[in-house]
């Protein structure tokens, strides 16, 4: 063995406690850290990217990581990371998360290890949290992107049956024309047509309700009437990212009944908030969708990078088909809900349900309730914030965890599109609060999304108090 190796072999104890030192270093730095790093710190030093000869061991690794770069981290896993829909880590799925890395299980079902049935008990656990119903098959996947890529292969698979087509088998020229439609799809649903050969041209966006992300069922009912017999993919949102608007799914499902589309469910963080018995009526319908997309690294706080794809169970055949793997070293593809090699894209697979086991044994119901219920009623409190602020006003009600805003004199213009683009970095910069920039209705926006299990009130003030103080400079 490399003298090196032998050497942090022996040493395991205190190259794990310096990594729990690290990181606890970091944890603590998050209150006072600033949300985005400076930029000069998000470079990288002339020589670093130079492979070493000789090594230098995992202590000196661990060390000149943290004294070169620490700096150059964010404060994402903190209570003002409002960008993106940025979720944290709760300390039961941080800790479940370093013992995925320390386990290093392959999750197949591969006989030799608990980790896949333990996939399918957390995936149980979760559709009890949030009101689906047990017949769901569900898949951890990286991230909702992966997740809409997976339940749009199935769809693609299913579109093919349609025409009597195999996709998998025969490829997608077989398939001929088909349809998508949706009003707000996510941006990685658009990528995932893209990554399916189906193309981002294939998209129709069908109306909206009047001032609302949301489908205009008497719309979508028109587009159908028009092309009855042409295969159709309906992409429904649960929560989109700009307002949280949740399409009217039992709608959708009476449509589906007379004309036969695919229901795609993009739930990636409002599904979520069916953990709570205030919210779940928002995605009443969702039990009946063709496939659903929930992410955990967002609004369930579990580290990076972890989603699931939940498939209804008379689809689950076509799932095979779309990502049955044959090996003369592997056994053959059947059809059950516990085969993940041939479930989802990957082969090799982390353990990523066990940070979700943890945290619902951790939590429980109660635990993730609280957190949904307590970030809705912060967004409530930073929206009233904002609206006593002269200078800023809300682009749109708000509906849940997302908070939509733009300064006051936001006109779809140049000038004003520069103007928020400086106010948001005036607020990087002063490192409080992190939001992101946004287009709603053809006006410069910008979206703070609460979802961290940590925010408190106070992060609300002191959120506000850094915005009050940017827009002086703006
Ligand atoms: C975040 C998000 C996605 C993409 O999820 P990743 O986890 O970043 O891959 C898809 N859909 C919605 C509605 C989202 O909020």
């Amino acid at each position: 063995m490399h003298p090196l190796l032998q050497h942090d072999l022996e040493h395991l104890d205190e190259i794990l406690e310096q990594a729990c030192d690290t990181a606890l270093t970091y944890l603590r730095s998050l209150p006072e850290r600033p949300v985005s790093a400076p930029a000069e710190s998000q470079r990288i030093a002339p020589g670093d990217d130079k492979l070493s000869e000789q090594g230098v061991g995992a202590q000196r690794a661990l060390a000149q990581f943290w004294h070169d770069h620490a700096e150059g981290l964010s404060a994402s896993a903190g209570p003002r990371y409002f960008a993106f829909v940025t979720g944290g880590g709760t300390p039961a799925a941080l800790a479940a998360d370093w013992l995925v890395s320390a386990i290093d299980q392959n999750t197949q079902l591969s006989f030799d290890s608990v980790a896949s049935a333990l996939e399918v008990a957390t995936l149980s656990q979760l559709k009890q949290l949030l009101g689906l119903p047990e017949s769901l098959c569900g898949s951890f996947v990286s991230g909702a992107t992966m997740a809409n890529f997976v339940s749009m292969a199935i769809a693609r698979q299913w579109l093919g049956l349609q025409r009597g087509v195999d996709v998998a088998q025969q490829g997608l020229h077989a398939l001929g024309p088909l349809r998508v439609i949706s009003a707000a799809a996510h941006s990685s649903s658009v990528k995932a047509l893209s990554m399916l050969g189906i193309g981002r041209d294939a998209l129709v966006n069908v109306a909206t309700l009047p001032e609302s992300e949301a489908i205009d069922p008497a719309a979508l009912e028109q587009l159908l009437i028009q092309d009855p017999g042409l295969p159709t993919l309906v992409l429904a949102s649960a929560g989109t990212v700009n307002t949280v608007a949740f399409d009217d799914l039992p709608a959708l499902l009476a449509l589906r009944e007379r004309f036969g589309f695919w229901l795609h469910v993009d739930a990636a963080f409002g599904g979520v908030a069916a953990a709570s018995p205030r919210y779940a009526a928002l995605l009443e319908g969702w039990q009946q969708a063709d496939s659903v997309t929930i992410d955990a690294h967002k609004w369930l706080n579990v580290p990076y990078d972890s989603a699931v794809q939940f498939t209804a169970q008379q689809h689950l055949a076509l799932q095979v088909q779309v990502f049955q793997n044959h090996s003369a070293y592997l056994a053959l593809p059947s059809v059950r809900p516990d085969n993940y090699l041939h479930l989802t894209p990957e082969n090799s697979r982390r353990f990523r349900a066990l940070p979700v086991w943890m945290a619902l044994k951790a939590y429980g119901r109660a635990g993730i309730a609280e957190i949904v219920e307590r970030n809705v009623q912060l967004a409530a409190i930073l929206a009233q914030g904002l609206e006593a602020i002269p200078g800023l006003t809300l682009l749109a009600p708000v509906l849940l965890n997302v908070v939509c805003f733009a300064l006051d004199s936001a006109s779809a213009s140049a000038e004003e599109t520069a103007k928020r683009d400086r106010f948001l970095k005036l607020l990087d910069a002063a490192g409080v609060v992190r939001c992101t920039p946004t287009t709603l209705a053809g006006k410069p926006g910008i979206r703070a999304a609460l979802v961290n299990w940590m925010t408190e009130e106070q992060d609300i003030k002191r959120a506000l108090q850094s915005m009050v103080q940017c827009l002086k400079s703006v």
